[in-house]
């Protein structure tokens, strides 16, 4: 039986919970962002700078050589890892264990990425957000998504849906082919848009924050970072989707008073996420 849920104050107050004073970085959760090519590692910043700002104690990314500089110089909180080639991931390999694993944003579909992201999902066990490239690439090889363990969250925007789940003649027919992808591969779906829908199974919480000055680049790299950070810090990928897509939408009704629809741009939303927590405490 399909239920619907409104996700507004009320329901994120009725599980977020601000950090503990004795917390330390440590077990604040380490997110991984895995992503960029060459011309695109814009996007792993965004991302990366994100979750930092969403409270996670560690970010660590992971980038062809290319980023490196750019990285270290634009956010020198996060940690670099980088692959051995110049403009694209071609094996994606770390020696530590984060609590949280974001793919995707600015990834590209080279050949040599799409063999490293196969090779990494089959030994992959820690929770994913898969996002943008990475969606695509998983679309196009529909039985990769039987890898994908149970609660890993993917991000698509309108286009990446329907490369998805296929095309739809119609509102409620997007909402059922959503559902059964969602049942069929035990996956949590972001239907990005105006609202946000997250689907859950057969659970649809529709998000209620959130304008048009969302509708510019990297606003999608920066909910990727967003969620992954919530993830990593031990929320339930139910709650990080939830929370995340929420927290996100709030950040643009808290600036649009400021900078305006028009001159709303990605950095704006993690340069407000501070005042998103702030209200809901
Ligand atoms: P992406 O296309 O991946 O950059 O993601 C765009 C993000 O902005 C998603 O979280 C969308 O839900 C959000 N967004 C885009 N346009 C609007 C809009 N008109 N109203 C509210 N949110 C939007
Ligand atoms: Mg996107």
């Amino acid at each position: 039986m399909i239920t619907s849920v409104s996700i507004d104050k009320n329901e994120i107050l009725k599980f977020y919970k601000p950090i503990a004073v004795d917390t330390h970085k440590g077990i604040q959760g380490h997110a991984l962002l895995i992503g960029g090519s060459y011309g695109k590692i814009g996007a792993v910043c965004l991302s990366s700078k994100a979750a930092l700002k969403t409270g996670c104690g560690l970010v660590t990314v992971f980038i062809p050589k290319c980023g490196y500089e750019i990285l270290q110089i634009a956010i020198p909180e996060v940690m670099v890892l980088t692959d051995a080639k110049k403009r694209c991931i071609s094996n994606i390999s770390f020696d530590f264990q984060p609590n949280a694993i974001g793919i995707g944003p600015g990834i590209g579909q080279h050949e040599l990425t799409q063999k490293a992201f196969l090779k990494f999902l089959k030994t992959n066990t820690t929770p994913l957000v898969i996002d943008a490239d990475a969606l695509n690439i998983l679309s196009q090889n529909k039985a990769w998504f039987l890898l994908l363990q149970s609660g890993s969250i993917l991000t698509p925007h309108p286009k990446e849906l329907e490369r998805l789940i296929g095309k739809w003649t119609s509102e409620e027919e997007k909402f059922e082919k959503t559902i059964s992808f969602s049942l069929q591969y035990n996956v949590i779906i972001v239907m990005k848009g105006a609202p946000t829908h997250i689907i859950d199974g057969e659970t649809i919480y529709k998000n209620t924050t959130g304008n048009p000055a969302l509708a510019t680049a990297g606003s999608g790299d920066v909910l990727t970072g967003i969620i992954t950070s919530l993830l990593a810090q031990g929320h339930e990928p139910i709650q990080a989707a939830i929370l995340g897509v929420y927290l996100h939408g709030l950040t643009a009704d808290i600036a649009v008073s400021k900078t305006g629809i028009q001159s709303f741009i990605a950095s704006d939303i993690i340069d407000h996420l501070g005042e998103a927590f702030l209200s809901l405490e």
